[in-house]
């Protein structure tokens, strides 16, 4: 089980950013990179442009990269506390998952693994990694 996660600073930031501009709708993002162990390390955002907009687009996780997806990143409007839907959707891709609540500072992002327990979120730079 994953109790770390890993997230260089642009990738913070560029997630961030789609969620701003997407507010007051939702933006679902798919995370990949490696694990290793307990620590989860994002490397790359992976764009979906079809998902964005409806959160728990469950029949198009199948279109998803095998292999390298490992979590996902989506907005909420309001706090970043995981709903039923995100539960159930949190268990069916990758290992780690964030959510933004408003208004989308670094502060606002909480990890999750995949049964929705709370974990260590760290962002640094890309090269400390
Ligand atoms: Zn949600």
């Amino acid at each position: 089980m994953v109790s770390e996660v890993w997230v260089p600073e642009d990738i913070l930031e560029a997630l961030l950013e789609s969620a701003r501009r997407k507010y007051p709708l939702e933006v679902l993002l798919f995370l990949g990179g490696r694990v290793k162990g307990e620590v989860a390390f994002v490397e790359e955002i992976l764009y979906v442009p079809w998902i964005e907009g409806y959160s728990h687009a469950m029949p198009f996780l199948d279109q998803l990269p095998p292999g390298e997806v490992i979590g996902s990143f989506h907005s909420h409007p309001g706090s970043p506390l995981p709903s039923p839907e995100d539960l159930a959707f949190f268990v069916e891709v990758g290992v780690v998952h964030l959510i933004a609540g408003y208004p989308f500072r670094r502060r606002d992002v909480v990890a999750y693994d995949r049964e929705g327990k709370r974990i260590r979120l760290r962002v640094g730079q890309r090269a400390s990694f």
